[in-house]
């Protein structure tokens, strides 16, 4: 059953591959909160020809981090929807200090905080392996898995009947580069909310299951949020 979760703001931060984006569904399905991924509306505007998907492509091309300006604006605009207004589940932002920065001062001026930082820790050994093998849904975002995570009907999204498919910067020459942007830019992140006292870690070293599950929603209905 769907709980409502008022008030709670979380980021999830991890390396590529570490399981943002299964989690954060779960998380945004169980708790009735809005995910926010950033990689996802990067996509969008890609597949719209827009002009910031024109200036973000290569970028993304290249597993290189977006420049900060877009990044933060991009957020901004999505925090700013009243769908946001009781709370988000953030995925893939912020994945650098100035962006962190951005996001406190924002909040800060519409009067709110990040709740909690869920820091997923996954065995590094053998990541890239497991990312080459994630399929994604093309239309909803949802993820899926060729070694344990198919959709029923292959190539079809069991939720919204998108395209399921492998994501474009799946391969391994990229993902070597988003581990290596991860490793100099977002890995300071750990730290600075380590020091704000909002981190918590979560070892996410198999398939999600439902001890999992409930062992997460214990921690993040342990945070206070707002009424
Ligand atoms: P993701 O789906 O989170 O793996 O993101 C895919 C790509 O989008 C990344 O490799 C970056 O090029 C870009 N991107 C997503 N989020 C951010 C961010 N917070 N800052 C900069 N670039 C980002």
């Amino acid at each position: 059953m769907m709980e409502q979760t008022m008030g709670k703001r979380l980021i999830l931060l991890g390396a590529p591959g570490s399981g943002k984006g299964t989690w954060s569904k779960i998380i945004s399905d169980g708790k009735g909160l809005p995910h926010i991924a950033t990689g996802d509306l990067f996509r969008a505007e890609l597949a719209a020809e827009t002009p910031l998907g024109r200036k973000v492509k290569s970028f993304m091309d290249h597993g290189a981090l977006v420049p900060d300006e877009l990044t933060i604006l991009l957020v901004e605009k999505a925090l700013s929807d009243e769908r946001a207004a009781n709370g988000f589940v953030l995925d893939g932002f912020p994945r650098t200090i100035p962006q962190a920065e951005a996001l406190t001062e924002f909040l800060e001026k519409c009067g709110q905080t990040i709740d909690m930082v869920i820091n997923l820790i996954v065995d590094e050994s053998g990541l890239i392996e497991r990312t080459l093998s994630r399929l994604v849904c093309i239309k909803c975002g949802q993820p899926y898995n060729t070694m344990n995570m198919m959709p029923a009907v292959e190539g079809t999204c069991d939720y919204c009947g998108g395209d399921v498919v492998q994501r474009s910067d799946d391969t391994e020459e990229t993902l070597r580069k988003r581990l290596e942007a991860y490793h100099a830019s977002t890995a300071p992140l750990i730290d600075y909310y380590k020091e704000r006292d909002l981190l918590v870690a979560f070892i996410n070293d198999r398939p999600p299951n439902e001890e999992m599950r409930s062992r997460l929603f214990s921690m993040i209905d342990g945070v206070k949020g707002e009424a």
